[in-house]
């Protein structure tokens, strides 16, 4: 079995974007960060010597990062947000945000962790991604600085 490892911080894939996780004692307030995607695809070699082409996913991943991009993140279903004439509205912790909606991307994520993010991008890297049958293991990073991240793991 062989590894591949995209690094998202050296390959600059990665996506600036603002967040708040209620009820965390300090990231309850709103904050940003430096995003980076990563990426390992585990297989076997091909009689040609190789195992998967980087491209599809380096696309795929920029595709979603620009998606992201200096934009507020939202899980879709928070609570105590209502959308209302055009923007969001959170009442949260005894403390009001308004946002356009241009300015949002809802995401079907429980809460905005890197957590959550990392398992919402494999989700969407498999759905997308035709993978061969050589490659075994799809893990998807989310790097929210320079060595602090978590990882998605799936068999396939
Ligand atoms: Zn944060």
């Amino acid at each position: 079995m062989i590894r591949l490892e995209l690094n998202g911080w050296d390959a600059h894939i990665g996506f600036s974007a603002s967040h708040l996780l209620p009820g965390h004692y300090k990231c309850g307030r709103m904050h940003g960060h430096n995003y980076a995607l990563n990426a390992r695809i585990l297989g076997e070699e091909s009689p040609k010597g190789l195992v998967f082409d980087f491209l599809p996913l380096k696309k795929k991943l920029r595709k979603i990062a620009d998606e992201l991009d200096h934009k507020v993140l939202l899980a879709k279903d928070m609570d105590g947000m209502v959308k209302e004439s055009g923007e969001y509205r959170i009442q949260i912790d005894g403390k009001r945000y308004v946002f356009p909606e241009e300015d949002v991307v809802l995401l079907d994520i429980n809460q905005v962790t890197t957590e959550e993010l990392a398992r919402y991008l494999l989700e969407r890297v498999i759905d997308d991604i035709d993978f061969p049958e050589t490659i075994k293991v799809v893990e998807i990073g989310v790097d929210e600085s320079r060595g602090q991240g978590a990882w998605a793991r799936r068999k396939l």
